[in-house]
C-alpha cells in the first residue's frame, strides 16, 4: 500500500492545500527521528509541524504546553478534525485524569497535551513509558530559558522526563522568541542532539515602523488623535500600559468623535466580549487596550497599532505591533515615546513578583527584565533603521536601511555626542556620590563653571566635573540632558523643581557596555549648531 505523505495529511485532516514556509522541512526531520528547534513568529503555523508527524509516526506524541486555555483550544480543534487528542492538566478532575491515562495506556490517543508539571507525575511517566512516546513536542519552548519572556522552572525538568523514558524520542522545540541567548538555552536545556534549527524570518515587510516623541501628555494626546483621525476609515489598536490610561485615552478619542472602544482586565467578562466583538465586526474602529487584548484574536484587517506607552520589551512590542497587517496589506506601527513611560515601566517591573522563583532567580530575572527594558528604550531613541534594530534584536541579519521606517524616511544630520554625554552623566554621578541632587539648570551651571552663588554655596565648584564644558552653549547642554533623559540614562523626578538622577542604565552607559557601546548619535536638523564641535 503506498505510504501516505505529509502533504496528504495536511489536506485530508487539516484541509489546507499547501505547506507554509519551513513546515514541510520540519515535518520531514521529525519523521526521520531528528530533533528540531523551530523559531517561527506567532501565527506562522507551528502546531502542524508536530501534529502531522504525530499522526504519521503512530504511537503517542506528548506536547508540553504552558497554558491550559491554549491546550483546550488545540485539543478542541484537533478533535473536530477527527484526531484523537486529549489534555492532562490541573483543570481536570481525578476521574477525567484517570480516563485520559487509560486512553493513553490503551494506545487510543495520538496526542496528549500536558502542562510541564504533569511530567513529574509518576503515574504519567509509567503510562508514557509503557505505551511508547514517539515524539515529544515542547511548545512555547522559550519558557525553559531565564532569558525568555516567560520563564517557568518546571520547563527545566522536561529533560528529566525524557531521560526517564526507556527510549529517547525525538524532541521538537517550538518558540516565537528568537534571541540567540534563548535559542542556545533551549537547545542546551533539552539536550537537543544536532537538531535541525529553523529560524523563520521575523521580517514583516508590509509593516512600517515609526517612533514619535511628543513632549508631554497633551502633545501625546494630540498626536494620537490626529493620527487616528487621518485613518478614521481604518481599524487600529491603541495599546496602553495601564487600565487607567486605557480609560482616559478611549474617552479622549470618543470626545473627538472617533469610534473607539476599550478592553482591559478590569472590565466585566460581558463587556470585554461585547467590546471585542464591536471591534472585530468593525462597529468600532479603534480598540484601546492593555496587553490583555490580542492573544488569540485573529482580525486580519488591523491597519495600525499605536503604542501609547512603552512596552516592557521589544518582544512584547513586536508581538503587539505585529497584530497589524495580518492580511499582508500595508499597515503602520507607531510608538509614542515619552521618558515618563520609562518610570511607569520600571514600576510595573518592580511589581511583577514571581513567587515560583528563588530569591536568586528573581534577582537575576529582574536584572534581565531591566536590560530588556533598556533595549526597548533604545529602540525608541535610536537614529538607526527601526526595522533593522528589531530584526537584529531577534538575532537576524538585516540591512541598515529599510526605506519604510521613520528613521529611514527622515533626513537629519547626525553628530557624535558621546564624549559630551559621558561628561554630563559623570557630573550627575559626582553630585549623587556626595549625597546631593541638582536640577538640569544647576548641572549645566556646574559643567560650564558658573560662579553663581548657589553653585558655590553648595560646594559644586569643587566637583571634578566643574567647568569641564565651559565652551559648550547652555542651550546645547540642556538639549543633551533632555536627550539622556529620553534615552533612559538620566532620570528627572520631583514636581516643581525636578532633579536629575542616574537610572539603572547609567552605570552601563558610563562603562560603555552594550547597548551603550555604540556612539551616542544625536539628530540635528540641518543648520543647527553641532553638539560636539569637530
Ligand atoms: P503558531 O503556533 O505558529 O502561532 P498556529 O499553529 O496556531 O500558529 O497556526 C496559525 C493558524 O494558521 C492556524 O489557524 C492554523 O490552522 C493555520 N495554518 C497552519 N498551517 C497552515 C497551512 N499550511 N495553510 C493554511 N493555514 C495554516
Amino acid at each position: 500500500m503506498p505510504q501516505i505523505t505529509p502533504a496528504q495529511v495536511l489536506k485530508e485532516t487539516f484541509g489546507y492545500e499547501a505547506f507554509r514556509p519551513h513546515q514541510a522541512q520540519i515535518i520531514d526531520a521529525a519523521l526521520a527521528g531528528r530533533d528540531v528547534l523551530a523559531v517561527m513568529p506567532t501565527s506562522a503555523g507551528k502546531s502542524i509541524c508536530y501534529q502531522i508527524p504525530a499522526l504519521m509516526l503512530g504511537g503517542l506524541t506528548v506536547v508540553v504546553s504552558p497554558l491550559i486555555s491554549l491546550m483546550a483550544d488545540q485539543v478542541g480543534a484537533l478533535r473536530q478534525s477527527g484526531v484523537a487528542a486529549s489534555c492532562l492538566n490541573s483543570a481536570l478532575g481525578a476521574q477525567e485524569r484517570a480516563d485520559v491515562l487509560s486512553a493513553m495506556a490503551a494506545g487510543a490517543l495520538s496526542l496528549v497535551y500536558v502542562a510541564p508539571e504533569r511530567l513529574d507525575d509518576q503515574r504519567f511517566l509509567e503510562v508514557a513509558a509503557s505505551c511508547g512516546v514517539s515524539l515529544l513536542a515542547v511548545d512555547e519552548a522559550h519558557c525553559i530559558s531565564q532569558w525568555g519572556n516567560d520563564f517557568r522552572p518546571s520547563y527545566q525538568r522536561i529533560i528529566d522526563f525524557v531521560h526517564a523514558l526507556p527510549a529517547r524520542p525525538p524532541v521538537m522545540a517550538l518558540t516565537a522568541t528568537a534571541t540567540r541567548a534563548v535559542r542556545d538555552d533551549i537547545a542546551g536545556a533539552l539536550d537537543l542532539a544536532s537538531p535541525l534549527v529553523v529560524v523563520a524570518s521575523f521580517d514583516r515587510p508590509n509593516l512600517s515602523f515609526a517612533v514619535e516623541r511628543p513632549r508631554g501628555r497633551a502633545e501625546k494626546d494630540r498626536a494620537l488623535v490626529s493620527f487616528a483621525r487621518e485613518r478614521s476609515e481604518l481599524s487600529g489598536i491603541v495599546y496602553c500600559s495601564s487600565r487607567h490610561a486605557v480609560e482616559e485615552v478611549c474617552d479622549a478619542l470618543c470626545d473627538e468623535g472617533l469610534l473607539a472602544t476599550r478592553y482591559h482586565a478590569g472590565l466585566s467578562a460581558a463587556e470585554r466580549e461585547r467590546n471585542q466583538e464591536d471591534f472585530l465586526y468593525d462597529r468600532r474602529r479603534i480598540m484601546v487596550a492593555t496587553n490583555a487584548f490580542g492573544m488569540g484574536i485573529d482580525k486580519s484587517n488591523v491597519s495600525y497599532v499605536v503604542h501609547y506607552n512603552l512596552s516592557l520589551s521589544l518582544e512584547n512590542y513586536y508581538q503587539e505591533a505585529g497584530r497589524a497587517g495580518r492580511d499582508g496589506t500595508r499597515a503602520e506601527c507607531l510608538l509614542l515615546y515619552s521618558p515618563a513611560d520609562v518610570h511607569t515601566a520600571e514600576f510595573l517591573l518592580d511589581r511583577s513578583e514571581r513567587d515560583d522563583l528563588t530569591a536568586g532567580q528573581a534577582a537575576e530575572l529582574h536584572e534581565h527584565d531591566e536590560r530588556r527594558l533598556r533595549q526597548m528604550v533604545f529602540y525608541a531613541t535610536t537614529t538607526d533603521c527601526l526595522r533593522a534594530h528589531i530584526l537584529r534584536y531577534f538575532g537576524e541579519e538585516a540591512p541598515a536601511y529599510c526605506d519604510n521606517c521613520s528613521n529611514c524616511l527622515t533626513s537629519f544630520d547626525e553628530v557624535d555626542a558621546t564624549t559630551d554625554a559621558l561628561k554630563v552623566v559623570s557630573c550627575v554621578a559626582r553630585i549623587a556620590q556626595r549625597g546631593q541632587s541638582a536640577g538640569a539648570a544647576a548641572v549645566v551651571d556646574v559643567l560650564r563653571g558658573s560662579r553663581a552663588e548657589k553653585i558655590c554655596r553648595r560646594g559644586f565648584d569643587t566637583l571634578s566635573t566643574y567647568g569641564i564644558m565651559r565652551d559648550v552653549p547652555a542651550r546645547r547642554l540642556r538639549q543633551l540632558i533632555d536627550e539622556l533623559v529620553f534615552r533612559g540614562v538620566l532620570t528627572r523626578s520631583g514636581g516643581t523643581y525636578p532633579t536629575l538622577g542616574l537610572s539603572g542604565a547609567a552605570r552601563g552607559f558610563l562603562r560603555r557596555e552594550a547597548p551603550w557601546d555604540a556612539p551616542l548619535m544625536l539628530k540635528v536638523t540641518q543648520g543647527a549648531p553641532r553638539a560636539e564641535r569637530s
